[in-house]
């Protein structure tokens, strides 16, 4: 062990100090995860590729409970390519983000159709497949090619901030964080250092009441000596997401069924949506809102709301519930029975408002 006490009492650290302890506390406590190589497996590259997809913007809970059906349906890159998009949309429900599922399938379909469905293992032909940005390019880099490559995401940033006591806030901080990061180095097991370092930040050094004692790293953690760790990284103030509103409309027939359309390519592109009126930052004015209903009948509004958060704004729907009356409907009009909603794909927001006006969504799968 090369480390040295400083007058401070904070132990200086050489990085391949770190890295012994990392691997070693990895080997006791890393996390099983269904998309990792378990002991003498060659890792997949298709499956980490498909996990770090899904790991982009939702939880490894979450990841966790869909990632087997998603395999289970399409076991290869192969198979993945040559799916249908509408079948992709359906089985990434429940890990929403849904940009992310269509440009898991470009992915998918550009290696196979300029990379012999091998997965690239040098960063330049990663970073030009769709959806693949430094990070999951880093990763994938480390996990599936064993390259010297140390992904830095929200998690390791904090344990850098924390390690080294590093007071600027975020996100001016990030390329001083992403420096020291790289400065681990990533000697015969570099895949294992990246997943070492996701999991001390998931399950250690976690945003607040990091578990220090049970850390690898605590005597040479300078935020654990000044006693700043859970207020570290620190934050630079916040965006202010704007609010858009609209009204939906909820429209059955008498047999039950009730009426949809495909959203356009963009925002939620390719899936199922109640109808509604434009999504604008104004004041909701009902009037002009129910010009955009989609047929002329009795329009009822519900007294509730749904709000849902997008990266760029907030959404707040108003619902108005109604009858079909064999008004002629838009050519894009899609009629699904109540029970069979399972069908569709449809996003997290349009389950609250068919749950909004009691209509029981789909179960995921
Ligand atoms: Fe994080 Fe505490 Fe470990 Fe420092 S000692 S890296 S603050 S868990």
């Amino acid at each position: 062990m090369s480390a040295k006490t400083e007058t401070s009492r904070v132990i200086e650290a050489s990085p391949s100090w770190l890295i012994e302890r990392l691997l070693a506390w990895y080997d006791a406590h890393g996390r099983d995860l269904p998309w990792r190589a378990r002991a003498g497996e060659a890792p997949s590259a298709y499956r980490v590729l498909l996990s770090e997809f899904m790991l982009q913007q939702t939880t490894v809970a979450t990841v966790k409970s869909r990632y087997a059906a998603f395999l289970a349906r399409f076991p290869t890159l192969e198979a993945l390519a040559a799916a249908d998009e509408s079948e992709v949309l359906h089985a990434w429900q429940g890990l929403g983000y849904y940009r992310r599922a269509r440009a898991l399938h470009a992915c998918a379909r550009a290696i196979v159709e300029q990379h012999g469905a091998r997965v690239p293992s040098d960063e330049g032909p990663l970073r030009a497949l769709p959806g693949i940005g430094p990070y999951t390019a880093s990763a994938i880099r480390a996990i599936a090619h064993g390259a010297p490559s140390v992904p830095v995401d929200g998690n390791v940033m904090r344990v850098m901030a924390r390690l080294h006591g590093v007071e600027k806030p975020l996100p001016g901080a990030a390329p001083e964080l992403e420096i020291l990061a790289a400065q681990l180095p990533c000697p015969e097991r570099p895949g294992h250092v990246a997943q070492a370092l996701m999991d001390l930040g998931a399950t250690v050094c976690r945003p607040r009441r990091p578990a220090c004692l049970v850390c690898p790293w605590r005597p040479a953690c300078r935020a654990h000596r000044a006693g700043t760790a859970e207020r570290l990284p620190r934050q630079g103030p916040e965006r202010e997401r704007p609010l858009r509103r609209g009204l939906a409309f909820l429209l059955r027939r008498p047999d039950g069924a009730i009426l949809f359309r495909r959203r356009p390519p963009g925002l939620l592109g390719g899936m199922h949506e109640l109808p509604s009126s434009p999504w604008r930052e104004e004041t909701l004015n009902l009037e002009r809102a129910l010009a955009h209903a989609p047929c002329a009948t009795g329009w009822r509004l519900h007294p509730e709301t749904v709000r849902h958060g997008f990266t760029h704004f907030v959404l707040e729907l108003a619902l108005a519930e109604g009858r079909a009356d064999g008004a002629a409907l838009a050519p894009d009009a899609v009629w699904c029975p109540s029970g069979e909603l399972d069908r569709l794909a449809l996003p997290t927001l349009m389950k609250k408002l068919l749950r909004l006006g009691g209509v029981a969504p789909p179960a995921r799968r």
